[in-house]
């Protein structure tokens, strides 16, 4: 058994980031697991956590990898789907759990998240890691889901090319799994040093795009000017995927959409399994990331912002 009953974690309370070392130690429920947390990716929707999305309060992170502490999976290596649904509506007993109005999502809504020593998760969110892959790469199995889940929304026969907007980690993420199906994958990329995480890939690296002549548009920017870039690059009856979010479009002149007759899809969180057989088959080499203990979270922020590092990751196990 163990003995302590608190824990390191950072938390987000009204905006602020802080750490503290007394935490309290998840109880897991019924059907629940305590993970002791390898390491947790910072993401973008963390970042909008802190500016109020969800009015999240509490411990985020939601992109990790770890073991199992107690129980029958003692000592496996997972990572988890984020979302748990209530189980009981019509979107539960229909396997779209992720869009259960009454919903958590671990680190994001209503449930602590991986930003600590441990984290609570429903045994049937777990997933194994496969034994060849490491916790370095496995730890990109949640934002490699998000990219796969566009795959997943535009089957074949899809367009033969597209214009990825947003050359940050999950533009990068979805340019590599939407290169991987064959798709000629051109990048818009404004910072000339984020072009090193691309290397070894198919993607072609483009400064600007052609208005209005892109059949297909993936915006990962996450802000109002991509968004706004995405609708200017979109050929009439084209496709625009938002894949990432953004919370302040404020007064954004959607016209676009109506005049050049868009069609616009959402595309949220993904098919974890086949995140973990992409990874494990070698699309992706474990890219250069920043990696802090929790207290360090203001250099990790800081380091959010160096186009030199692909990904800041916590290492929540780490002795600080
Ligand atoms: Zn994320
Ligand atoms: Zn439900």
């Amino acid at each position: 058994m163990r003995e302590v009953n608190s824990m390191q974690a950072l938390e987000l309370r009204k905006g602020v980031w802080s750490k503290t070392t007394c935490a309290e130690l998840p109880r897991p429920g019924p059907g629940e697991s305590l993970v002791r947390v390898a390491y947790a990716g910072l993401c973008g929707t963390d970042l909008e956590l802190s500016s109020g999305y969800y009015n999240f309060s509490g411990i985020p992170g939601h992109e990790f990898v770890g073991t199992v502490c107690d129980g029958p999976r003692a000592g496996m290596r997972v990572v988890a789907d984020i979302n748990i649904g209530c189980g009981s509506c019509w979107f539960c007993d229909s396997g779209q759990h992720r869009h259960c109005q009454l919903r958590s999502v671990i680190g994001i809504k209503n449930r602590s998240g991986a930003f600590a020593e441990y984290v609570s998760v429903p045994d049937q969110n777990l997933l194994a890691v496969p034994e060849k892959l490491s916790d370095e790469l496995a730890v990109y199995a949640e934002p490699v889901a998000a990219a796969l889940e566009v795959i997943e929304q535009v089957p074949e026969p899809r367009p033969a090319e597209v214009l990825v907007i947003g050359a940050g980690r999950l533009g990068m993420i979805t340019g590599r799994v939407l290169a991987s199906c064959g798709v000629r994958v051109k990048m818009l990329m404004r910072n000339p040093l984020r072009a090193q995480h691309l290397q070894n890939s198919d993607i072609e690296i483009v400064s600007s795009f052609d208005k209005g002549g892109h059949s297909w548009v993936v915006d990962c920017s996450g802000s109002k000017a991509g968004f706004m870039a995405a609708l200017d690059a979109t050929m009439p009856q084209g496709l625009l995927v938002l894949k990432s979010t953004v919370v302040n479009a404020g007064d954004a002149d959607l016209s676009p959409i109506m005049v050049k007759e868009l069609q616009v899809l959402g595309s949220r969180c993904g098919p974890m399994a086949k995140a973990l057989s992409w990874l494990e088959a070698g699309h992706m080499h474990a890219p250069k990331a920043a990696v802090f203990p929790l207290g360090e979270f203001n250099a990790a922020l800081q380091a959010a912002t160096d186009p030199n590092y692909f990904k800041v990751l916590f290492r929540p196990a780490a002795v600080i």
